[in-house]
């Protein structure tokens, strides 16, 4: 399947947030000062290197390579999404594949890169076989891992993509659906939850939501560093 059409803003839909939207979201307790200074290299190096040698769950024994993540380690935007494929497994970065081709896309629509501004992780960092969702046990083995990226990349706001990373992050039982289009909360970060793209690329007809949720995305960076 191909992943068209490329979305791009200016022969899009304008983005219109209602406007209760943002009134009515949970306004985070704390939101992550810009200037703070970037964490030292070394804690990066230390959870890399815990990261790759990991057998805390039963993940480790399929893996080709653990994946910690991708991008920049002083980001304002981290995207979560669900486990490493066969690709990101063989190559060790996250989002690769034909999904990672879609979230590559989703990215240029909001003006971000892979790399720049932006962090690309997984709720699990091994590979679940056949590409099975990750069990509770391997979900919270794996969720220290996260929580230090997010402690050392101190982004403005997280993107949970699919249910599995809104799971994590958020706790309970999530459904996207519903989740989506609201501001939620995650240790004073802020969380917006959206559909994953490997989701999207056999579910055209939801694309359109997901355009919604790109627009709400941008707006709120746009508040968040407004304010
Ligand atoms: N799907 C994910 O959730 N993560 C990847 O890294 C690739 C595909
Ligand atoms: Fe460790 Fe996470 Fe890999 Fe499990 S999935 S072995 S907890 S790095």
């Amino acid at each position: 399947m191909g992943l068209g059409p490329t979305w791009k803003l200016r022969s899009a839909p304008a983005c219109t947030t209602p406007a209760d939207d943002l009134g009515t979201a949970h306004q985070p307790a704390t939101i992550p000062a810009a200037s703070a200074p970037a964490a030292p290299a070394g804690d990066w190096d230390g959870l890399a290197a815990e990261v790759r040698d990991c057998r805390k769950c039963g993940l480790c024994t399929a893996r080709k390579q653990a994946v910690l993540g991708v991008g920049d380690v002083n980001a304002d935007w981290l995207f979560v999404g669900e486990g490493p494929g066969a690709e990101e497994d063989q190559r060790g970065e996250p989002f690769v594949g034909q999904a990672g081709k879609l979230l590559d896309n989703m990215l240029v629509t909001i003006g971000l890169r892979r790399g720049e501004d932006v962090y690309i992780a997984n709720a699990v960092k091994c590979r679940p076989p056949e590409n099975r969702t990750p069990e509770a046990a391997e979900a919270d083995a794996c969720r220290p891992y996260l929580e230090r990226q997010i402690a050392l990349i101190r982004p403005r706001l997280i993107v949970a993509l699919g249910r599995p990373a809104a799971h994590t992050l958020l706790g309970g039982e999530i459904k996207v659906g519903a989740a989506r289009g609201r501001l939620h909360d995650h240790g004073g970060i802020p969380v917006v939850v959206t559909y994953h793209p490997a989701y999207l690329l056999r579910t055209l007809p939801d694309k359109a939501k997901a355009w919604e949720d790109l627009c709400f995305m941008r707006t709120t960076m746009r508040r968040l560093k407004d304010a």
